[in-house]
Order: C-alpha cells, then sequence, then structure tokens
C-alpha cells in the first residue's frame, strides 16, 4: 500500500462565474473542476472531500500554518492563535520537526518515503532564511532532498513541474511535457510508500489576479494530474490531492479566499479519505491510518 500527496498552495473551491478559472476552463480543468453546491464528476473514480481551511480561527487562512497543519495534523492557526502567513516562525518549526508525516511514518516503521520535489544548488549553497513547512519536515526527518543532478536523471520533479522555472533560471535541464512529468512522478511513488509533490504556482497566479496565467496553470496542471492518474498504479497506491487555502478560484480580488478547500482522493483507500477528511488537520492522520491499517469496512 501507498500514499502519492500533491500539495497545490492556493487553490479552493468556488462558484462557477468568470473570475474563476476552472469554470472558464470547462472540460479541460478535470479533475479540478469543482465547484459549490455541485457535485463533481471525477475521472478514474476519484472522491471529494470538502476540506475546511479556516479551522475555527478568525481571518483568512494562511500558508506557514496551513501547510503546518497539513503535514503534521496539529491545527497549528489555533495553536497560534492567527493564521501565519508565508514561511513558518520557530514555534510552527518545532511542531514540524516533532510531529511532521515524515517523523510519524518513520516511527511506525512506514518507508522508504520521498519527497518528490528537486531543489536548485542556490538552496544548497545559500541556504535561506525563511523556509517552507516541507523543508522542515523533511530536514527534521533526515529524508534526503532532491538537486538537479535527480532532475536530469528523471528521479525529482521541479516545483514547475515543466522544468520552465528552471531553464529561466539558467539551469541546463530539457523541458517536460505535463505527461513526461506525470511519469517521473509515477516512478517515485512505485519505489516509495509515501510520496510527497508540491506546487505552488497556483497561488502566485491568484495573487495577481492574472486570469491568462491561470488558465494556462491549470489547464497544464489539470494534465499533469489526469497523467499521474493514468500512470500510478491505483489498486496499491492511494493519490491524494489537497490545498492549504482558497486563492486562485476567485481572481475577483487578491487574498486568500475563505472557501473550502478539495481534498480529491483515487485508488485504494479514496473512500477512508472522504470518510475521515474534515479539515487540514485530518490529512496526516488519514495517511498515517492509510499507511499502518488493514482497510477497515464500515456498514
Ligand atoms: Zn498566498
Amino acid at each position: 500500500m501507498s500514499v502519492l500527496l500533491i500539495f497545490i498552495d492556493g487553490l479552493g473551491i468556488g462558484t462557477r462565474g468568470e473570475h474563476n478559472p476552472l469554470s472558464r476552463l470547462g472540460a479541460q480543468a478535470s479533475p479540478l473542476a469543482f465547484f459549490a453546491d455541485e457535485e463533481p464528476e471525477l475521472p478514474f473514480g476519484g472522491v471529494l472531500a470538502r476540506t475546511d481551511a479556516c479551522l475555527g480561527v478568525e481571518g483568512r487562512p494562511q500558508s506557514a500554518s496551513g501547510q503546518t497543519t497539513i503535514l503534521t495534523g496539529v491545527n497549528a492557526p489555533a495553536l497560534l492563535g492567527h493564521h501565519k502567513q508565508g514561511f513558518p516562525n520557530e514555534q510552527l518549526r518545532e511542531i514540524i520537526r516533532e510531529h511532521s508525516i515524515f517523523r510519524q511514518l518513520k516511527r511506525a516503521g512506514i518507508g522508504p518515503n520521498a519527497f518528490a520535489n528537486a531543489y536548485t544548488p542556490r538552496f544548497f549553497q545559500s541556504r535561506p532564511r525563511w523556509v517552507s513547512a516541507t523543508t522542515v519536515a523533511v530536514e527534521a526527518a533526515g529524508l534526503r532532498f532532491r538537486e538537479l543532478a535527480d532532475l536530469k536523471a528523471n528521479r525529482a520533479v521541479y516545483q514547475d513541474f515543466t522544468n520552465g522555472l528552471v531553464i529561466d533560471a539558467g539551469f541546463d535541464v530539457e523541458r517536460r511535457t505535463p505527461e513526461e512529468a506525470a511519469g517521473v512522478l509515477a516512478a517515485i511513488v512505485a519505489e516509495h510508500q509515501f510520496t510527497l509533490y508540491e506546487y505552488f504556482i497556483t497561488d502566485r497566479v491568484g495573487h495577481a489576479q492574472d486570469m491568462d496565467g491561470a488558465l494556462r496553470v491549470l489547464a497544464a496542471l489539470a494534465a499533469f494530474v489526469r497523467s499521474v492518474l493514468a500512470t500510478v498504479n491505483l489498486r496499491s497506491t492511494t493519490v491524494i490531492l489537497t490545498s492549504d487555502h482558497g486563492n486562485v478560484e476567485d481572481l475577483s480580488f487578491r487574498n486568500h479566499t475563505r472557501n473550502p478547500v478539495p481534498t480529491l482522493a483515487w485508488g485504494a483507500r479514496r473512500a477512508e479519505v472522504q470518510r475521515r477528511v474534515r479539515t487540514l488537520a485530518d490529512i496526516t492522520p488519514t495517511i498515517t491510518h492509510i499507511l499502518t491499517r488493514q482497510e477497515t469496512t464500515h456498514a
């Protein structure tokens, strides 16, 4: 049994209309075509759990606290008393180091596990002062970061899976189609019990209120996810896609939304994901449950 978690930054469940690029994309948005008050038609037998990202705390949900919650199962905004933007502070880093999904699985003897994203040399040469929740989680669990060499050897996927950003930054890497990138990710999934892949550009185009960019990025992302689903073995793998907060689904303003986020699930244990996930704090416990217990049958 294995699990792939695809994390998408800033992707909520919005209403249909001109400000929602997912609505404009039509069939091209599948499997990301989910809307408020509408049962989605998901390919490959997918199911949707509408997931609360506000977590009982006032204000708009933010990345650092939302991602910490997804990766640990700890309600980070409730603990801090507010939603934390950008990168985790020391209090959140402490929670991540101790409770990340990678640590929990390691303690349970589940592995090998992988963070599929590649980092460029800049990260290793001059470590940024502020690092993402996942970076903290990977380091604390003693997991390996994938590098440019892994990307070139088809052992890693860049956060922009087409490699466009790496090429623009001057690195000698080949451009990938969404389908090629999906093949690389599926091969990593086949060799690990838990694999995490992260994608952030959705949040960026959301803040920029860039409709053309959003249409382009979401069509490619949808093609990538469809291709991942067509390539991984869904009989032995559960694929989960989730987000930390809404943003790109409503380009009428530049902030995050309070909309629920989609937790989509496919494959072997999808029904358990749909049954268990109500808020961002349910993602990690659901994954650890799937990887440590046999399937439970419910009447
Ligand atoms: Zn944001």
